[in-house]
């Protein structure tokens, strides 16, 4: 390698880690306000920050998380012996009907720019907070549409190949809260290209403020949104038949999944409290920090839901949030 390249290489690696904090606090980055102190934590701006965090923390042999709004994740009260990479990316910008977004962008700005631009095809995530980032990473859905559907291609940062790739729509492999970023731990999104449909800005914002009202009765105090994913239908069928029959009756069979919060609020556990946290009464897939929770708190309220719906209903439930530091 060419002696400049090799300084230049250098004097990166020394910005990267004179900009590492230490023993920073989770908690506040994150929508349930809950978790104990990250040992390293950046926040990441430029494709080459997240190239050298990521090998600042493999030449010091240190795991990594990716964080980025916090909104879908359960962080241990301990502190975390760990780099915690926070995703910045935040170029945004429109051409025509493609949306270009840094994986950092807040969802509700990427809304706001496409309703600006009288483009369709968002209106349903108005109101879900958390990046851009992390809902193609979840394949983020509600009201029977998800993010996947509106992706043209995403660009990640392959940590293994150490090498940034473009991955279409058809190899972003998207499926029910899922895609290959959520297979594949070796990926992290940097980028994502949305193609989304001309409208007129009178019934995109008719349209989002039907789906906005209808979160007006969510849970207000601290969560991370649903804990649980939604059951597959088939799944109910064959070990529920007797639950399968009802969702189908009372319509709560939707787009071949039948409703997680609609079971746990048929048990006795909406109103349940163990510590700080709550089963929220008004939406029962949402765990609520109501006072000062702990992690702790809301792992026994996941088992005694969990166990709940094995012993009444003989189904088992997946989580879809996230756990960060618990190995
Ligand atoms: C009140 C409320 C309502 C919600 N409503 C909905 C809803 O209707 N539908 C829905 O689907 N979700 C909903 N959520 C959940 C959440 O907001 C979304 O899943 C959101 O898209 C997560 O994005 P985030 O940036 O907060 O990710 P984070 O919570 O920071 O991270 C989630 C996971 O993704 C990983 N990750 C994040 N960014 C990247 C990246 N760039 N590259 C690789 N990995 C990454 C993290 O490591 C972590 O494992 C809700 C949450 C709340 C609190």
């Amino acid at each position: 390698m060419h002696i400049t390249s090799c300084l230049l290489l250098y004097l990166l690696a020394m910005n990267i880690k004179s900009r590492i904090k230490k023993n920073v606090a989770l908690a506040p980055f994150t929508t349930f306000k809950i978790g104990g102190k990250a040992k390293f934590f950046i926040e990441v701006k430029t494709r080459n920050d997240l190239i050298n965090a990521v090998v600042w923390a493999k030449n010091n042999g240190i795991n990594f998380y990716i964080l980025a709004g916090g909104s879908n994740v359960l962080i241990n009260d301990k502190v975390i012996n760990a780099l915690v990479i926070k995703v910045n990316s935040k170029n945004l910008e429109v051409k025509r009907n493609i949306v270009q977004s840094g994986a950092g962008v807040v969802l509700g700005e990427v809304v706001n720019m496409a309703i600006q631009h009288n483009l369709s095809g968002l209106e349903w995530a108005r109101g879900i907070p958390g990046t851009i980032g992390g809902a193609v990473r979840g394949n983020a859905a509600a009201f029977d549409v998800a993010i996947g559907s509106s992706i043209e291609s995403i660009v990640v940062y392959d940590v293994v190949k150490n090498k940034f790739i473009t991955l279409n729509n058809k190899n972003c492999r998207f499926g029910y809260k899922n895609s290959i970023v959520k297979e594949n731990h070796s990926l992290i999104i940097w980028e994502v290209k949305l193609r989304l449909k001309k409208s007129t800005k009178k019934n995109i914002k008719n349209n989002s403020n039907k789906y906005l009202a209808i979160r007006k009765n969510h849970p207000k105090l601290p969560s991370a949104g649903c804990v649980f994913k939604n059951f597959s239908a088939n799944y109910v069928k064959d070990n529920s038949p007797e639950i399968y029959q009802e969702a189908k009756d009372n319509k709560i069979l939707r787009n071949k999944l039948i409703s997680a919060g609609w079971l746990i609020s048929r048990t006795d556990l909406p109103g349940k409290v163990v510590g700080g946290a709550q089963v929220s009464l008004q939406h029962a897939n949402f765990i609520v920090n109501y006072n000062q929770a702990k992690a702790e708190d809301v792992i026994i309220l996941i088992g005694l839901i969990k166990q709940k719906l094995r012993t009444e209903f003989n189904l088992q439930l997946q989580e879809e949030i996230e756990y960060i530091g618990f190995e």
